[in-house]
Order: structure tokens, then C-alpha cells, then sequence
């Protein structure tokens, strides 16, 4: 047989252009590099480099059938997805990353129906409109810089994933900030591709999550499945933990079934207050953890030292890191310790700040940082616990004191999680569990069965579901306000 009847034309394009992308050259010109910086073995190395030629090759597929056919829309997607026996969600994910190299232009269309005195205006998904943007192979620049373009852009969320997989370990991230050693970098772009700052395509994400390949609006807090409000049983963990402990008892339950083999999270380190990264390895370690930690901690940067041993992993943390998470998934280039993650298990986040402005409303709250037990964010407060006294400063005094990076961050409720809690919603005490996916109600229900904690319906209690959506929803607007400013600066934005 011919070579001719073996591959096609198009077929043989979409390997030279995939061969010829900065992604995959990157990786193959600095395999010595990668391969001495020890992060990943030489085994691991090819995967990952295997894994982004198949990615570029299906990207260029799309590339080359979306340039050869007109009027494009979502059925020309559907039609694609079909025809390479590809979910449609899947043919989505590889549109944006055309969208993202600037190759296509694509607009989502909805349209508003007029609400009434009882409901609100409502956005209906209607179309998707695509039109090819110029096209030269030659041309082709890279546009997976290293994330220090997030970094100079004070948009960096501090989740500190992009550290975490690093294929040279020349990334840090401290305190929420971040730094590249430039010497070191081989400029693959992968902390990009990673980064939920660079493009976060939200409802793709959101279709995952979702089990679905539909275009939907979904509420201020995102999909999900079910929402209660539960305590733990565990005498422990209720002692010592900040509301209802059901983060503690989910990893509880966790170990002791022996389901994950490592958990990441967050403890407060020698500095009093400032928390770092730990990595629990029993249950006996769950209550080095409990309470909410109000300063960024780079958690999951910890995942470049887990590459090596194959341990199945729960991580706990914000709704930046939730996304990075979830967007690596979608986006999956076989990291090792990513494919090991079995749980994410999201915190709720209004805002976070630098150790040096908790110091700061220590001070104007006349609290020595010493003294604090525990600090919370409620009905629109920051509240700091002594052993004897309750000190309070409404939110708005010290929003100049949030993180600048977090005022562009529009998800309150960890809507990239597998399960979400917080305590919004639910009386003191307590916890609000938000069920997003099949693993997180699996989870939940088996802490029921398991009779580790109390639950009931979000509906049963006060001040309820009403609530977390109206603070979900002004986390959305104050979102949108300032990345309507920083347009209109001509300052970069997060490509939600
Ligand atoms: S900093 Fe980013 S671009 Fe540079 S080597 Fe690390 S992952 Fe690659
Ligand atoms: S948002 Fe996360 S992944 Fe992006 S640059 Fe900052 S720390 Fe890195
Ligand atoms: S507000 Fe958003 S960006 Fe800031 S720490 Fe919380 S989840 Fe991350």
C-alpha cells in the first residue's frame, strides 16, 4: 500500500504543525534541562511530552476543519466532535485554546429575557459565532509565556500551581507573590497553560463540573447538585475546628477508609498566624490544620515533590486553586502528582491578605497577633477571637488592605471543587456543604452512612441559601467592576 492510503493530507499538516509548536519544541530542545532538574524522570518527561503532542495534534485538527468549512457556530463544533469521536466539551476545550493563541475569534451569544417584580432579567445561551483569525504557520509566535506576565500584572491569585509543576523548579511563590529564576526558565509555557489567571474558560469548566456539554447560566455560586448544612460527630474535631468541621471530618473519613494517601492543606507555621503548606499524611495530622487562615498560602506548589511516588491525594483549598485544579484536569498533560489528585475539596473565599495586613488590622484593632484564637468573615465583618474578648472591623475599612489580585476574583463558593464548604448560609456553628459532582456526593453520603456527622437540608436553617447567593453575587459584581477598570486602563485582565 501507498504512504498516500495510509495518512491523509490534512493528517500529515496537523503532525508537522503540532511538531513545529513552541510547546512541544520547548519540551524537546530543554529535555537535558528538565531531565537534571529532577522534578520529573525521563519516563515521566516523555509522557508529558507525548501527551502535548497529542493535545497540539488535536488542536490543529480543529484548526485545519474549522479553516476548511464557513459560517461557523456551535454546530460546526457539534459536527467536529462527531466526526472525531470527541466529546463535544472536549472539541470546546481545544476551541479555546485556539481562541487563546489569538487563531480564532469566538463570541458567545445570549439573550436576555425581561423579568417581572417576582424574578430577575435571565440570559439564555443562543450561539456560539467563530471566524478564523489569519493564519500562517510560519508566523506562529509563542504566546505560553512564563506566568511572570500574571506576576507584573497584579493578577496573580498566589494559588501557586504553576510552581507546583514546573518542569525545572525555577518558580516560586511566596507570601502570594511570585518569582521566576530567568536563568533557569526554558520558557515552555506550562506554568501559563496551568495558571487560572491566563484563560479560565468558565463554562467549560463549568460543563465538567456539570457532567453535561450544554451552554448554561448558572447561579452566583455555580453548579452543583445539593447544599445542607452539617456538623461534625467527631468530639475532636468539634473542640478545636472553626465552624462545623466537615473539611477535618471529610478528610477524617478519607484516611480511615484508607481512599486517599495523602491530603494537602494549609497549617500556621513558626510565624504565628502565617500559615504554609502541609502535607498530611494520617488522620492524627487533620487537627494541625483546622481553622480558617486568612493569609495566602502557596498549597499547592507542594505537588513538585510528588511525582515520584503514586500517592493518591485530597487537596483542600481556595476557589483559585480549585479552578487551577479543575482547569489542569480538562487541559490534562499528564502531570504526574495532578493525575493523582482524587478530591478537591474548595473552602469558601471572599478575599484573602499579606501577612503584613493581618499585622496591620491587628494594629488597628489594638490586638496582639499573639493573643488571636481564631479569625472569621461574617455578615459583612472581620472578626478577631481572643481567649476572653470578640474584636470586629466591617470589611469595607480594610478592603484596602485585601490582596489587589483578589478583587478580580469572581467565585466566592469554590466552584471548581468536588464539595464546598464554608459557613455562609448556616447558623453558627455550622457548616454550609455545597455537593458539586458524583465524588463529592459519594463523599458526603458516606459521612452520613458513616454517622460522622449531622446534616440537614439548606431550606431547614437559617439565614440559608438566600444569603450565600446574595454574597456569592456581590463577590460576582465587585469582580466585574474592577475588571471593567482595569479595561478601561488598558490593564491586563484574568481571561474568564
Ligand atoms: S517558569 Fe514557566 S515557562 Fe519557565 S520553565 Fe517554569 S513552567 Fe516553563
Ligand atoms: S495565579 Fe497561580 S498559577 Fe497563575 S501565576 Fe499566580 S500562582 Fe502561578
Ligand atoms: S479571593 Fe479568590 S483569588 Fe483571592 S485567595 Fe480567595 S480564591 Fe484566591
Amino acid at each position: 500500500m501507498s504512504s498516500e492510503g495510509k495518512f491523509s493530507w490534512d493528517f500529515l499538516k496537523t503532525v508537522a504543525d503540532s511538531l513545529d509548536s513552541y510547546r512541544v519544541r520547548a519540551l524537546i530542545d530543554a529535555k537535558e534541562d528538565i531531565i537534571n532538574a529532577g522534578v520529573y524522570d525521563e519516563t515521566q518527561y516523555y509522557n508529558i511530552l507525548f501527551k502535548m503532542f497529542n493535545v497540539e495534534q488535536s488542536k490543529f485538527t480543529l484548526f485545519h476543519f474549522l479553516n476548511s468549512n464557513q459560517n461557523l457556530n456551535l454546530t460546526s463544533i457539534k459536527n467536529f466532535s462527531e466526526q472525531n469521536s470527541i466529546e463535544l466539551r472536549k472539541a470546546l476545550s481545544l476551541l479555546e485554546l485556539l481562541k487563546n493563541e489569538k487563531r480564532v475569534i469566538v463570541e458567545e451569544i445570549y439573550e436576555k429575557i425581561k423579568g417581572d417584580e417576582n424574578s430577575p432579567d435571565k440570559l439564555i445561551f443562543k450561539d456560539l459565532s467563530i471566524k478564523i483569525d489569519g493564519y500562517n504557520v510560519s508566523k506562529i509566535q509563542s504566546i505560553y509565556e512564563p506566568v511572570k506576565v500574571i506576576f507584573d500584572s497584579n493578577i496573580c491569585s498566589g494559588c501557586s500551581l504553576c510552581a507546583g509543576i514546573c518542569p525545572v523548579n525555577c518558580l516560586n511563590i511566596y507570601n502570594g507573590f511570585g518569582k521566576i529564576e530567568e536563568d533557569k526558565c526554558i520558557r515552555c509555557g506550562l506554568c501559563y497553560s496551568v495558571c487560572p489567571r491566563s484563560f479560565l474558560p468558565m463554562n467549560v469548566l463549568n460543563m465538567y463540573q456539570d457532567n453535561c456539554s450544554e451552554f448554561k447560566v448558572y447561579t452566583n455560586i455555580g453548579p452543583y447538585k445539593e447544599i445542607y448544612s452539617a456538623r461534625t460527630k467527631l468530639t475532636e474535631i468539634a473542640k478545636v475546628c472553626q465552624d462545623g468541621g466537615i473539611t477535618s471530618t471529610a478528610l477524617y473519613y478519607l484516611f480511615d477508609k484508607k481512599m486517599i494517601d495523602l491530603a494537602l492543606g494549609a497549617k500556621i507555621s513558626q510565624t504565628i498566624w502565617r500559615p504554609e503548606p502541609i502535607l498530611l499524611k494520617n488522620k492524627e495530622d487533620i487537627l494541625l490544620t483546622t481553622g480558617t487562615k486568612y493569609v495566602n498560602n502557596p498549597t499547592l506548589k507542594v505537588l513538585s515533590q510528588l511525582n515520584k511516588d503514586n500517592k493518591s491525594l485530597a487537596i483542600v483549598g481556595v476557589p483559585c486553586m480549585m479552578q487551577a485544579l479543575l482547569k489542569s484536569e480538562i487541559f490534562n498533560i499528564n502531570i504526574p502528582s495532578l493525575s493523582n489528585v482524587k478530591y478537591r475539596i474548595g473552602i469558601f473565599c471572599m478575599e484573602s491578605f499579606s501577612y503584613e495586613s493581618i499585622l496591620k488590622i491587628c494594629e488597628l484593632l489594638k490586638v496582639n497577633i499573639k493573643d488571636i484564637r481564631k479569625m472569621d468573615i461574617n455578615k459583612g465583618k472581620f472578626f478577631i477571637y481572643t481567649v476572653n474578648d470578640e474584636y470586629n472591623i466591617p470589611i469595607k475599612e480594610i478592603s484596602h488592605l485585601a490582596r489587589p489580585d483578589c478583587e478580580v476574583c469572581y467565585d466566592l463558593t469554590s466552584e471548581s471543587a468536588d464539595i464546598s464548604i464554608g459557613s455562609i448560609g448556616s447558623p453558627s456553628g455550622w457548616n454550609t456543604v455545597i455537593i458539586r459532582t458524583d465524588k463529592g456526593k459519594e463523599l458526603y453520603d458516606s459521612l452520613i452512612a458513616n454517622s460522622l456527622i449531622e446534616s440537614k437540608p439548606i431550606e431547614d436553617v437559617k439565614p440559608g441559601l438566600s444569603l450565600l447567593q446574595k454574597v456569592a453575587g456581590s463577590k460576582k459584581n465587585n469582580c466585574k467592576k474592577h475588571v471593567t477598570s482595569r479595561l478601561n486602563e488598558s490593564l491586563r485582565i484574568p481571561n474568564y
